[in-house]
């Protein structure tokens, strides 16, 4: 038996006492899921007290969405890996295709980062995903291959059983536009084949791997039938504790 998850990326949206609200509002709700289905919250560095504070014993669990590629110094306006351990954060989202586009978060830093997140003891929740142009020159499995063998198989075989993996076409992010269930099966399911190449067929079988793209309550239930799909990474819908919930119970 899989993991099954659902953490949401708040991305650079609420106050610190907005977010403590939407935390509250589905710390209300979320027995309405199944209680074997994780909640994760990413938040803003800026909430990761109020809203930790505030998630302390309803089983929701707190991400980071981003942190430094040096463990400590004179790295002006960064927070590193041992910071947010510190504040007790489980997570860390590594690899978000908006840190890839914006912030030219490459491999290389990524293999820094996780390595960190896992020495302070977190699990990174690490994205990959393929462009629209690459979708369209079906090279979807190709980008994927790339980004899981430059940076997971760096990893040892214990630091992945604590991997959690997105796959996120950037097509689908905020766009509106969501993969078919179909596409999403055939891709994870690639995804983990490759996972088995390096970890074996044991080990890969227990990674969950995780949808982002556009997913709301309406779309939810088809992806997450899908033998591969264990969960989804929600931008926009995790900014209601209705629609986040709604898509946990689609499970
Ligand atoms: C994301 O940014 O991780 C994401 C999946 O966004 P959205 O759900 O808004 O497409």
């Amino acid at each position: 038996m899989r993991r099954t998850i659902v953490a949401g990326n708040w991305k650079m949206n609420t106050t610190p006492a907005q977010g403590v609200e939407l935390l509250e509002g589905v710390a209300a709700i979320k027995g309405e899921a199944k209680a074997s289905v994780e909640l994760i919250v990413g938040v803003p560095f800026t909430h990761i007290c109020a809203v930790g504070k505030a998630a302390q014993g309803t089983g929701i669990a707190i991400a980071a969405q981003n942190c430094a590629d040096h463990a400590k110094g004179a790295y002006t306006g960064e927070v590193s890996a041992e910071m947010l351990a510190s504040m007790g954060v489980e997570y860390v989202i590594l690899g978000h295709s908006e840190r890839r586009e914006y912030y030219g978060e490459t491999s290389e830093t990524l293999n820094k980062k996780i390595e960190l997140v896992y020495q302070n003891g977190m699990s990174p929740i690490y994205c990959i995903g393929e462009k629209q142009q690459e979708r369209e020159a079906n090279r979807q499995n190709e980008v994927c291959r790339a980004q899981i063998q430059e940076v997971v198989f760096n990893l040892t075989p214990e630091q992945f059983e604590k991997l959690i993996i997105a796959y996120e076409p950037v097509w689908a992010i905020g766009t509106g536009l969501t993969a078919t269930d179909d596409q999403a099966q055939e891709i994870h399911h690639y995804i983990r084949q490759v996972l088995a190449e390096k970890f074996g067929e044991q080990a890969a079988s227990k990674c969950p791997i995780l949808y982002g793209g556009s997913c709301k309550p309406s779309n939810a239930k088809g992806l997450f039938e899908k033998a591969d799909v264990d969960g989804g990474l929600i931008g926009g819908a995790s900014l209601n504790a209705q629609d986040f919930v709604g898509i946990a119970k689609a499970f």
